[in-house]
């Protein structure tokens, strides 16, 4: 595998692209991931067991089961009232409902909200999503739009770098070119683990 190296190389020539503008990142938290009918029951234990590894922030997860819905979806990010305390920023993974037409490549950041959701059928592979090959491409671009959005919400900011998770994705193909995780100047942008953990 060449591109922790290639991260290596190109993150050194690329350090402004990547980190947060300036600001202190969000203070430390507890993501929550709401997941909406998932297709697969053990997709949600899985996207957020490698989220927990790239940000190193603990996350927990809710799923609700039962129809896909809409209207549910719309609405995860505004029931933060019931949200338990401390304050968690939440993902709401959307399965099952076509992204609104505003929203590129599947993801909506909603950071005075401090919310994002991401929607999983906007990142469905087209015509053969019974095959178990399709499934895993689908899945891995899940599991990096979940990892960006929550990115953003920790305080990352896009990252100009084309492999890095935290890069903007324009397009399907974009998602399908980056790797999983951070680049090292993206990593460093973190909150510091010790705090997250607290
Ligand atoms: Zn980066």
């Amino acid at each position: 595998m060449r591109i922790p190296a290639l991260f290596l190389l190109l993150g050194l020539l690329a350090p402004v692209l990547c980190l947060a503008d300036g600001s202190a990142p969000a203070s430390p938290s507890t993501i929550h991931l709401i997941v909406s009918a998932p297709s697969d029951p053990a997709w949600p234990e899985r996207i957020a067991r490698h989220v927990e590894e790239t940000l190193s922030v603990p996350v927990i997860v809710t799923v609700q089961t039962g129809a896909p819905s809409a209207t549910a979806a719309f609405q995860c990010c505004q029931s933060l009232a019931t949200e338990p305390e401390p304050r968690q920023l939440r993902v709401c993974l959307v399965f099952g409902v076509t992204p609104p037409s505003r929203v590129e490549i599947a993801c909506e950041i909603k950071p005075e909200q401090q919310c994002a959701t991401v929607w999983a059928d906007g990142l469905k592979p087209g015509a053969q999503t019974a095959s178990p090959q399709d499934a895993e491409t689908w899945l891995m671009r899940v599991d990096k739009q979940v990892t960006y959005a929550t990115g953003r919400l920790l305080g990352l900011q896009p990252c100009g770098f084309l492999l890095c998770v935290m890069h903007a994705s324009a397009t399907l193909e974009d998602v399908d070119l980056k790797a999983p995780n951070l680049c090292p100047p993206s990593r460093e942008a973190l909150p510091s683990p010790p705090a997250i953990m607290e």
